[in-house]
């Protein structure tokens, strides 16, 4: 049997790594539109800071002779032909399938005119940070504009101030990192991150990137024009669909697979950031674009063609914020009908309940109760009785105990 996979980010790597684990002999491919090997995008600011290889190369560098894969870097598809059970490649050329993955992740989504003009660097891809990076370098005092203040052009501003830049960010919300951030945590973000130098403009919407063989400026809706030596796009992430269109496979916001991370034709699943699967809170179709759904979403594609029948249960939107000097972390939704909250300094605990469930939490400062509180959401469990426990969990050795019971981490009877 011969697997194809596009893409060798976290999922289409987990992908073939799973199928080896269970044994497979699959003649496996694996395609990379990029020149190095699988590599984790969550680690590329570190790796940049620090030069640390190790977290950027996740599996080690060789993981692809160790795994016998037929990997083919700098190999982008550019079209789908289910008919034929071929993918067709970019510059000529074509490759047979039994079975294929789409594990295109997703690129950057920039609705804004000129974001594709030369002097417009992003942080999407490997490739696209080494471009910044080797832009900044020796560029210290310079200054440099980001469009977009979430989660990755909250990373890009680190970085860029550690390489000595003075950074500002425009945001079009009255929030940094809206998607992610109720207006609480927002604000304790926005107070590191202004402590730290960076200069934060909320409510101010770009328009366009001006320039026209070069990125010049950029134009905000005010009229007022923002001159910078080094232009950033981190407006946001989309599936990385545009080289199916005519496939037949179904689309919505990405590729669209059931249960099974199987798309709508035979022999052809989907994984990752490209994949739109279902949040199993609302039930509503969903692209969940983090890492550990990349790679569970990877390990049920690696069952089921392997014939297991393995069922995606969803996911939940879930992030955490490592290079800001305060942690933060963001899980589910950012509201609900109650709100417990405690407040210390710019520690914070802020947990939703719905029907007595939480459905969601924001913390700041101390994240250790984290997989505490998920477990709790994941299990569904009610919390009305021990609510009064939940901010500070740890407090006491026997409540912290009746917790960890509850959410099932622990093999005691729940206390009562
Ligand atoms: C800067 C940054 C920081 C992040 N930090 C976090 C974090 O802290 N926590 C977290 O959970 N998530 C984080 N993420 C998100 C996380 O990296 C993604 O969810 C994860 O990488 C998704 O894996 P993937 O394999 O689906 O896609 P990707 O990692 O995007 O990999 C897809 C690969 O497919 C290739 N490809 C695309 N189209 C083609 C084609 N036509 N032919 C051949 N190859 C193709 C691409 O070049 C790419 O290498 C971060 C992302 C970025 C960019």
């Amino acid at each position: 049997m011969r697997v194809v996979i596009i893409g060798a980010g976290p999922a289409g790597l987990t992908v073939a790594e799973s199928l080896r684990q269970s044994g497979s002999d699959a003649d496996i491919v694996l395609l990379s539109a990029e020149p190095f090997p699988p590599y984790a995008p969550p680690a590329m600011a570190d790796y940049f800071l620090t030069g640390n290889e190790e977290t950027l190369f996740w599996k080690g560098r060789d993981i692809c002779q160790r795994l016998a894969l037929d990997y083919r870097e700098n190999v982008r598809v550019s079209q789908v032909a289910p008919a034929r059970k071929e993918v067709l490649l970019d510059g000529g050329g074509a490759l047979a399938y039994d079975r294929l993955v789409i594990a295109s992740g997703s690129s950057l989504y920039a609705p804004l005119a000129g974001y594709d003009l030369p002097g417009v660097y992003d942080f999407k891809s490997l490739k696209a940070a080494h471009a910044l990076v080797e832009h900044v370098k020796n560029k210290a005092n310079s200054k440099a504009v980001i469009v977009g203040a979430g989660f990755i052009g909250v990373e890009i501003a680190i970085l860029l101030q550690a390489l000595g830049l003075a950074v500002t960010m425009v945001e079009m919300a009255d929030r940094v990192m809206p998607r992610m951030l109720d207006n609480e945590s927002a604000e304790i973000a926005l107070l590191v991150l202004r402590g730290r130098g960076v200069d934060v403009r909320l409510n101010t919407k770009a328009t366009a990137f001006l320039g026209t063989r070069k990125a010049t400026g950029i134009q905000l809706e005010s009229g007022s024009v923002l001159r910078a030596d080094v232009y950033v796009a981190a407006t946001g992430v989309k599936p990385h669909v545009e080289f199916l269109s005519g496939s037949g496979i179904e689309m919505g916001w990405g590729v669209r697979v059931d249960e099974f991370m199987r798309t709508n034709l035979s022999d052809i699943y989907a994984a990752g950031d490209v994949a739109e699967t279902y949040d199993w809170l609302s039930g509503e179709r969903y692209v969940h674009a983090i890492f550990p759904n990349a790679v569970a979403q990877a390990k049920i594609v690696a069952s089921n063609l392997l014939g297991f029948g393995a069922r995606y249960e969803g996911a939940e939107t879930m992030n955490s914020l490592k290079h800001l000097g305060l942690p933060m972390m963001a899980v589910g939704a950012m509201s609900g009908e109650e709100e417990l909250r405690l407040r210390r300094g710019n520690a914070l605990r802020k947990i939703f309940l719905t029907g007595g469930r939480i459905v969601g939490f924001r913390l700041a400062g101390d994240i250790a109760a984290a997989g505490l509180y998920r477990a709790l959401m994941l299990k569904r469990t009610d919390v009305q009785k021990i609510k009064d426990r939940l901010l500070d969990p740890y407090s006491c050795s026997t409540g912290a105990m009746a917790l960890e019971a509850a959410a099932g981490r622990l093999n005691f009877p729940m206390l009562p």
